[in-house]
């Protein structure tokens, strides 16, 4: 997922209903041209019905109760007037705490924790960022894991682990750094012990790894993205088994699969593998469009797993949040995703109860992550 830096300038959301009235206008600054010249040669990239179906609608600005968003990466070191203009943002939202899983380590870690912390210590959380450089040395399992406890002392809440680890991660000969690769098992250990959680992202959409043809259900993005399309190895299924591995090795270490753990499209694997592995969590970033697709499955899913499942976002839009809003709170039919490259079809709301939204929004992320203030 791409991450957009700093605020964003945009604090008046157009609502959810606004927004499926100007489609080709969002995708033609996010995709190119949308105005096809010749109809009947139009891309599919161009081809933006307008629904004709009307149904009751209930577009969400704010969510029901103060969240938690466990997957954000805003510029730590933005300025103060920055800083205020987001905590604005959240607020207009309903967001009690953002956690920027963007903390880095050492110096830049203390600067980040001051910068927002510092001013605004109840609504920002940091998760710190292992270096890998120097991975083949001998010290290198215990360092990192030391530095993990001093990050911690410096007020970093979690460890965030990015997907270059497993795919892009190389040691000092140039081999691939697996992420269930035993130097990192001290790193993990350390994290249980420290009480924090490490919320990793591994892999991409499977459809990265699929054949680009007519049949890819990420050809749209594929196409806007080439640089998406992956190499046959390391496999989606070898990642997400290496994944998988390093849970089941550190039971006593919690985990936050980011993403659905790229399983929302197939909700009974993922609970499977959290009816196996109970220190594992998940949380909802950037794929709110596959539960929004199987309203009746997702909701069920939702409600029974409804102490495993933590809101995340993942791009820092403020405009966007609503769409989530809107599948978790609402039984809206039949509206709009924002970005046609990740889901072309339309939403349908989960109409969760509210006692499965308050732990989604906020209680889960208050057992987990240690020191969060506020509700729950
Ligand atoms: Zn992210």
């Amino acid at each position: 997922m791409t991450h957009l830096p700093t605020t964003s300038l945009r604090a008046h959301v157009p609502t959810p209903y606004v927004l499926s009235l100007v489609p080709a206008l969002l995708f033609s600054f996010a995709a190119g041209p949308a105005v096809a010249q010749d109809v009947n040669a139009m891309s599919f990239a161009e081809y933006e019905p307008r629904s004709m179906l009307v149904v009751p609608e209930h577009p969400v600005e704010r969510a029901r109760y103060p969240f938690v968003d466990v997957h954000t990466h805003p510029n730590g070191l933005m300025t103060p007037e920055e800083v205020d203009e987001t905590v604005r943002a959240m607020d207009a939202l309903n967001m009690a705490v953002m956690v920027n899983l963007s903390g880095r380590s050492g110096e830049r870690l203390k600067q980040i924790v001051a910068n927002l912390k510092g001013r605004y210590p109840d609504r920002f959380v940091v998760f710190a960022n292992p270096s890998y450089s120097g991975i083949d040395e001998p010290g290198w399992p215990d360092r990192t894991a030391r530095q993990l406890e001093e990050d911690v002392a410096a007020g970093a809440q979690g460890l965030k682990i990015f997907k270059d680890l497993g795919m892009y991660v190389r040691d000092g000969a140039g081999n691939r750094v697996p992420v269930n690769d035993p130097r990192l098992d001290p790193l993990w250990t350390k994290a249980g012990e420290l009480g924090i959680p490490v919320l990793i992202h591994t892999a991409d959409p499977g459809a990265f790894w699929l054949p680009y043809d007519e049949h890819n259900e990420r050809w749209l993005e594929l196409t806007e993205r080439p640089n998406r399309r992956r190499p046959p190895e390391p496999s989606w299924e070898q990642l997400i088994a290496e994944q998988f591995n390093v849970f089941r090795k550190h039971p006593g270490t919690t985990f936050i699969a980011a993403h659905l753990a790229w399983l929302g499209s197939d909700l009974a694997r993922l609970g499977m593998l959290l009816d196996e592995l109970p220190n594992v969590y998940t949380e909802i970033g950037a794929v709110i469009y596959d539960p929004g697709r199987q309203p009746r499955f997702a909701r069920e899913f939702f409600i029974r797993y409804q102490d495993r499942i933590l809101f995340g976002k993942d791009v820092w839009e403020p405009s966007e949040y609503p769409v989530y809003f809107r599948v978790l709170e609402t039984a809206d039919e039949y509206f709009d995703y924002y970005r046609k490259r990740h889901a072309f079809w339309k939403l349908y709301g989960l109409d969760l109860p509210d006692e499965v939204l308050r732990k989604l929004y906020y209680e889960n992320a208050h057992k987990i992550i240690p020191g969060i203030e506020g509700p729950g």
